[in-house]
């Protein structure tokens, strides 16, 4: 009997740990994988001055020079020549 209650105790307490672990590394990942949206960043498909989307250092640049990339912050494409207000200059 003591056997079995124990088995049956380190059984729930497996299942507890494993499904209170999912949703902490289901929300980890969707905090990490967040962007913002452009409206809320004021982006626009021109630059700004000389800052643009090229010489930012959130820049996923695409295909070519001239081919929309992505950004690290904002969501969707952005045009080489875009800008917001998250620009960062590179380096
Ligand atoms: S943060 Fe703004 S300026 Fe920088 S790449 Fe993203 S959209 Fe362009």
């Amino acid at each position: 009997m003591k056997n079995s209650s124990r088995r049956s105790f380190l059984k729930t307490a497996t299942l507890i740990a494993g499904v209170a672990a999912v949703p902490v590394t289901f929300l980890s990942q969707e905090a990490f994988a967040a962007k913002v949206a452009k409206a809320s960043m004021q982006y626009q498909d021109t630059p700004k001055g000389d800052a643009h989307c090229s010489k930012c250092v959130q820049f996923i640049p695409g295909k070519s020079a001239t081919a929309q990339g992505t950004c690290k912050v904002v969501e969707g494409n952005v045009s080489p020549n875009g800008w917001c207000l998250a620009f960062t200059p590179k380096a």
